[in-house]
């Protein structure tokens, strides 16, 4: 692809995507002026173990289908189709040799910010992406910002929703529709997952 493509690379679990996630996405492309937007799910997240409720394909599934009518985003493989841990490094090291020139911005949500001194080789991410930060509610007071000379705050209107609260909401058996895409909330009717009642 051609140089300096300004390529966004928002990861995550996505156990379920949600409508915030969405919504941070189209802000990091909207302020950082990026070309597209890659949408990651991890294969098997390195902090994250023994705690993903869902398998892969359907997390994939989900996202797919989420960004299916958003120009300029997609939704990649890249993590799941590789062996082993999913690591934020090894992935842009990845895009940085599939797109040679490109511009890599990495979107993260406050509280992963927080986080990242403690992801591997996490020098080698910030000096390789540039970081674009979601507030979020819980974590927006918080004394220290790392890497904050390698950090664009995306202004967003913060929102509690995440996919812990989701997955306890859909077992319950309530509406989500606020929270999750149309699209999202089809596949997790035909799937049957998070046990949710339709
Ligand atoms: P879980 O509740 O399962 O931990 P989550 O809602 O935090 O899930 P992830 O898939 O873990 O979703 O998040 C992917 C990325 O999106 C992370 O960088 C996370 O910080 C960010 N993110 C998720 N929800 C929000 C939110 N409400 N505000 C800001 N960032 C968020």
């Amino acid at each position: 692809m051609s140089n300096g493509e300004r390529i966004g690379v928002f990861g995550g679990t996505f156990d379920p995507v949600h409508k915030t996630h969405l919504d941070i996405a189209r802000a990091a492309r909207e302020q950082a002026r990026l070309d597209r937007v890659l949408l990651v799910p991890a294969a098997t997240p390195p902090h994250k173990k023994g705690d993903v409720h869902t398998n892969a394909e359907d997390r994939f599934a989900m996202v797919a289908a989420a960004v299916a009518g958003e120009p300029n985003f997609e939704a990649s493989r890249i993590e799941i189709d590789r062996e082993g841990p999913s690591y934020t490094i090894d992935t842009l090291e990845a895009l940085s040799s599939i797109h040679p020139g490109c511009l890599l911005f990495l979107i993260v949500g406050f509280d992963s910010l927080i986080d990242l001194p403690r992801w591997r080789r996490a020098e080698d991410i910030v000096a390789r992406a540039r970081l674009l930060v979601a507030p979020r509610p819980d974590t927006a007071g918080n004394a220290q910002v790392p890497y904050a000379d390698r950090c664009q705050l995306l202004r967003i209107t913060p929102s509690a929703v995440s996919s812990t609260e989701i997955r306890k909401r859909l077992a319950a058996g309530e509406d989500l529709s606020p929270w999750l895409p149309a699209p999202v909330l089809r596949v997790i009717g035909e799937r049957g997952l998070y046990h949710a009642h339709y």
